[in-house]
């Protein structure tokens, strides 16, 4: 069974990416910019982080002389198939992170009305690699 080839990008799809390997932190020699390419901010002597300059999506975190891109899970197109399995920098962690599952929950149609919801149409790239973005005046 072939590995499977995770695919990404930004919110507005000017940036994406893909790698052919199951890690999140990959090796640079195996990730492809297969649209665009990311802006940096230094955010540290050591260190720069990569985001979309069009829509301000982090996408990456990579340290001076590491060959290792640290991807952002929330920007992969299907982030089930890269669940976390540890945690860094904890020592950052805010003091109520960990009672947030204590917390009560609701989805999105708990409270916002159906005429609301009609309007949060998406105009976010689909998560999956298209020819046609931004959708052509003729698509659906
Ligand atoms: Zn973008």
């Amino acid at each position: 069974m072939a590995e499977p080839v995770f695919t990404g990008g930004c919110q507005c799809g000017a940036v994406r990416y893909s790698w052919g390997a199951a890690l999140v932190s990959v090796p640079g020699a195996q990730l492809a910019w297969t649209c665009g390419r990311p802006a940096e901010f230094r955010s540290s002597a050591i260190v720069a982080r990569g985001f979309c300059a069009s829509c301000g999506t982090p996408l990456h975190m990579k340290e001076d002389g590491d060959p290792i891109f640290e991807i952002a899970i929330g920007t992969l197109d299907n982030p089930e198939l890269a669940p976390p399995t540890e945690q860094a920098g904890v020592e950052a962690e805010l003091s109520w992170f960990k009672s947030m599952p204590d917390l009560p929950r609701q989805r999105t149609q708990d409270y916002r009305t159906l005429e609301d919801l009609a309007k949060l149409r998406s105009l976010q790239h689909p998560d999956h690699d298209t020819r046609d973005w931004p959708p052509s005046k003729s698509s659906p």
